[in-house]
């Protein structure tokens, strides 16, 4: 089994004493059953439609290690966990040039239902996993929210815990891999501001330096997902998966990185092709990246009906404007309040305001990368000043989208990621203004394993920002939503200690938006 206890305990021992070298992968590799280390995923859920995903990495911290041959992969689906009432047997070929990845799209399935699905090379069989296909007139609707999960800063307790509450769905808002390089092992207490201290630990340590190459792409993504945990939360359930700026490079946007005088123009637009391609070639998603010159482009905004709730996946890191004024947690300066930025993309506003349009659904769920709410670091009357990366930087923007979202939009409810603070607020039309129109509410829960060096900074001007009821960033954890034709309820799952795998998790708070 992928993930009993003996080998999670060699594991630990094994990456304590040495950290996490080419031996102990290809054992683990082995432990496996070879070629399917990374184990099964599911995604991009329809009423009659779901997206099987396996990668085929005998050596998977090592380019994969497989032959450059294509390889045939058999993939089978089954109306039972045993694999016995086969609905699909297929074979699938698995390239070298998508890193033997496999994307294989069942088809012609009933709504609403439950299915099982293996793959098998040779003699080598995957784990089964479970997925369901959505449906638009099911009453109620289970879905988790998971996002922020550095891998060094935490195990992942949490995906253990999603994968048992075993939801419809899970909706991953980025930050699925980190792109930096190689930490330190052990506990630091490390200052927060105003003379007070709190513990950070490296639990376990990044596989190389900063990645640039897409072999490093390819092989980070295969370290985070040796992990059995979140293995078992692919394995559980079907994903909506978008990747925010991690995926890439910190806080960039559109065709700018983090650090411009770094890298040129050119090597950041082959960095993000690399990126790009080693997340499609890890993700249950259907299409891979679409090559224009030297310049990539990935699909991930898109709409899912599942049951009470219309699912609008956003893309809000690949078509934006530059963060204005020079980024991080300023007042606005003149640029920030141009028209002419954007955080969406011409295209993709269009095409939201039409799915808003068009949506039937009691709640219309925006699950966006980036906080939506407002959220000052200091005290009125002076101008607040507020996180540039978020939709705070993007005022004219969000401006335009909440005018959309308080006119005719049934119920919206913001899923959110980012910020590795657990959250729910208020969304009113205009920012900081509660006597304007209330147009719904976002939820974020706690960051699967990343740490929040800010929260005491968001402590402290928690009265500055009365929209928010909800504040935890002092734990990790993730988001249970369930939805039915009246109610969204919110169950705020946190882990006790994130230094441990088997680490209990629990529930901080349960609340329902209409009584917010
Ligand atoms: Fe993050
Ligand atoms: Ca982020």
């Amino acid at each position: 089994m992928f993930n009993d206890l003996s080998r999670r305990r060699f594991m630990l021992t094994t990456s304590a004493l040495f950290g996490v070298s080419l031996i102990d992968q290809k054992a683990l590799a082995a432990a496996n059953g070879g070629h399917f280390s990374l184990g099964v995923a599911s995604g991009s859920p329809r009423a009659d439609q779901v997206i099987l995903w396996t990668r085929l990495a005998p050596d998977p911290l090592n380019g994969g290690g497989m032959a450059p041959e294509p390889a045939k992969v058999r993939v089978r689906l089954a109306r039972d966990p045993a694999m016995m009432d086969i609905l699909i047997d297929d074979f699938v070929t698995a390239h070298a040039a998508e890193a033997h990845s496999v994307h294989f799209s069942a088809r012609g399935l009933e709504p609403g239902r439950e299915y099982w699905y293996q793959f098998s090379y040779g003699t080598d069989e995957s784990p089964v996993g479970r997925t369901r296909t959505s449906d638009p007139k099911a009453g109620q609707v289970k879905i988790a929210l998971a996002y922020c999960q550095h891998y060094e800063s935490g195990f992942y307790a949490a995906y253990r815990d999603l994968a048992a509450w075993s939801p419809d769905c899970v909706i991953h808002t980025g930050d699925y891999i980190y792109e930096g390089d190689i930490g330190t092992l052990g506990a630091q207490m490390r200052p927060v501001g105003g003379g007070e201290r709190r513990l950070f630990e490296t639990v376990r340590l990044h596989n190389s330096a900063e990645i640039v190459t897409l072999w490093d792409y390819r092989n980070r993504h295969a370290l985070y997902r040796t992990d059995p945990d979140l293995q078992s939360a692919h394995a559980g359930a079907p994903w909506i998966v978008g990747f925010d700026d991690h995926e890439i490079d910190n806080n960039w946007a559109g065709n700018t990185p983090q650090d411009p005088e770094k890298q040129t123009h050119t090597e950041f637009l082959l960095r993000k092709m690399a990126a790009m391609q080693a997340y499609y070639e890890h993700m249950p998603i259907e299409k891979p990246p679409l090559i224009a010159g030297l310049e990539a482009s990935l699909q991930i905004y898109g709409a899912y009906r599942l049951g009470p709730a219309q699912v609008h996946m956003l893309d809000t890191r690949q078509f934006r404007s530059d963060q204005p004024c020079g980024d991080n947690r300023k007042a606005y300066c003149e640029e920030a309040l141009s028209d002419k930025r954007t955080i969406l993309g011409k295209t993709q506003e269009a095409w939201l305001k039409k799915s808003l349009e068009r949506s039937k659904a009691a709640f219309n769920v925006l699950a966006t990368q980036v906080w939506f709410t407002p959220y000052r670091y200091n005290e009125p009357p002076e101008a607040p000043v507020v996180n540039l990366d978020s939709w705070d930087g993007y005022p004219v923007a969000r401006q335009n989208l909440s005018d959309i979202l308080a006119n005719d939009v049934s119920n919206p409810v913001l899923l959110t990621g980012d910020w590795h603070c657990a959250m729910a607020s208020t969304v009113y039309q205009r920012p900081f203004d509660p006597s304007s129109k209330r147009i719904g509410h976002e939820l974020v829960g706690g960051p699967i394993s990343s740490g929040c060096p800010w929260a005491r900074d968001m402590e402290q001007v928690r009265a500055a920002n009365p929209h928010v009821s909800h504040l935890n960033g002092r734990q990790r954890g993730y988001l249970r939503t369930t939805f039915t034709a009246d109610t969204c309820n919110a169950e705020f799952r946190v882990v006790e200690d994130v230094g441990r795998p088997d680490s209990a998790v629990l529930t901080d708070i349960e609340l329902r938006t209409k009584d917010l």
